[in-house]
């Protein structure tokens, strides 16, 4: 099949963008996240065919499509929930989301007034969406998730690729100039199991969007070649 053509129909879960963790009405915790990638991904995964689910926090970025429907969401859990509702309908699911690790343990009613000179803030840890789902996965779905690292940037990308059970992982070194959490540009090495890291020159989100794609639907056409043969077949290929 054309290597445009393999992600056609297919169902496709992606987060994008940053959580807030409210701390009371008025104030969050969050992170730069611009929420470019995973809408740039779903952009190009559109264009093939695929019906795309974006769940979505709180970015300035607009998309329309009829194969797209969109959830905004704000918090880690409204994320993990609006995703759960999909996990069972999905083929491929895209962790691009910068979801925050912790939210404050107990969110204010009234707006916390200033009083004393030091202020404390006790956090609790959110879940973790791309480990949900690795926990639930099944043989036919595909998981990719990113790592942004500043140190050791292969070995906690590895780790990650095992500890979450995805399929790829996509590594952004914070190390590499002009690649930066919130920039228009990534530079990125594509880890998978069993093959060598891959990697890219630095280039706009939507172009390494098209990179990652590409990966995902040469692993998909590989997984469909696989699963189509007899057992035994299989079985000869890795003897
Ligand atoms: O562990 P770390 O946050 O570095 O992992 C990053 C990857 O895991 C990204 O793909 C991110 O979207 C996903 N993630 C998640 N839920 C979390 C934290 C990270 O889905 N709570």
């Amino acid at each position: 099949m054309h290597s445009q053509k393999i992600l056609s129909g297919k169902k496709v879960l992606i987060t994008a963008g940053p959580t807030q963790e409210a701390l009371d009405p008025v104030r969050f915790i969050s992170n730069h996240s611009s929420g470019r990638m995973g809408y740039s991904l779903a952009k190009v995964l559109l264009n093939r065919g695929a019906q795309v689910t974006l769940v979505s926090g709180p970015v300035h970025l607009k998309l329309a499509h009829p194969a797209l429907r969109i959830y905004d969401v704000v918090s880690a859990r409204e994320m993990l929930a609006a995703c759960q509702a999909r996990f069972d309908e999905t083929d491929i699911a895209i962790f691009a989301a910068a979801v925050a690790d912790y939210r404050p343990e107990t969110v204010a009613a009234t707006k916390i007034k200033k009083r004393s000179d030091t202020f404390q803030i006790r956090m609790v840890r959110n879940p973790d969406i791309a480990s949900e789902f690795g926990r639930i996965k099944l043989p036919h779905q595909y998981s990719v998730g990113f790592a942004l690292e500043t140190n050791d940037e292969l070995e906690h990308a590895r780790e990650k690729l095992i500890k979450k059970n995805l399929d790829m992982v996509v590594l952004n070194s914070l190390n590499d100039p002009g690649a930066c959490f919130a920039s228009a540009n990534n530079k990125i090495t594509l880890l998978r199991p069993g093959i060598h890291p891959q990697s890219f020159p630095l280039k706009d989100k939507r172009l390494v969007a098209i990179d990652i794609i590409d990966a995902i639907a040469a692993d998909w056409a590989n997984q469909a070649k696989l699963s189509s043969q007899s057992p035994h077949e299989y079985e000869n290929m890795y003897r």
